[in-house]
């Protein structure tokens, strides 16, 4: 009954997390509704978004010419502090508390098994390596800023006991986040208390 262009639209976008083949199908009219013009210009968005490439050190997203991201090459940060956050959301609330000063490593999405999968591990033998080629061979300190939720302690847990060997010093944020709650949605001030007071 849809023309194949619409059916090829649901189709890819009901693969979006929260996207279903209805809510599709009723975004597919919507933009239908916005015109030959606009609907060119997303495209171009769209297609933009191929160019986004990922941080050989820390996973997050840049555009630059180089391998790795602007917060990577910054030589101003702490080269020897890190802090491992589950999300790029969650990076980006980081560095919107202006408290941070070091790297990052982004873990990937965690689900509530609390077990590391195959990206997890590779993204953690990456890790390894950027640890034991610093110059005292270990990181000054490792943040794990995962959320507070019975999986993300089991994340941190398991984290704790992997890393140990390749930092002087581990820890946690503070309180501050409730339980249950998540770094992406904390505001600055409480994300910025529970950075200074990590335990
Ligand atoms: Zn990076």
């Amino acid at each position: 009954m849809l023309p194949d262009t619409i059916q090829k639209f649901i189709q890819i976008f009901s693969r979006l997390p929260s996207i279903g083949p209805r809510q599709a199908t009723r975004l597919a009219f919507r933009l239908i509704g916005w015109g030959p013009a606009r609907i060119a210009e997303l495209g171009r968005v769209m297609s933009g978004l191929a160019n986004v490439k990922i941080c050989k050190q820390c996973f997050f997203v840049h555009t630059n010419e180089n391998t790795i991201c602007p917060i990577c090459a910054d030589t101003h940060r702490a080269q020897d502090i890190f802090m491992i956050v589950e999300k790029e959301t969650d990076l980006i609330s980081i560095e919107r508390t202006g408290k941070y000063a070091g790297k990052y490593l982004i873990l990937g999405e965690l689900t509530k098994s609390g077990a590391l999968d195959e990206n997890h591990a590779r993204r953690i033998e990456v890790f390894k390596n950027i640890l034991t080629s610093l110059p005292d061979k270990k990181a000054r300190e490792i943040i794990i800023g995962l959320n507070p939720s019975t999986y993300g302690d089991l994340y941190t847990y398991t984290l704790t006991k992997e890393l140990t060997p390749y930092t002087k010093k581990i820890t946690r944020l503070g309180r501050g986040i409730p339980t249950g709650g998540e770094i992406e949605f904390a505001d600055e001030d409480t994300l910025g208390h529970s950075l200074e007071r990590r335990v």
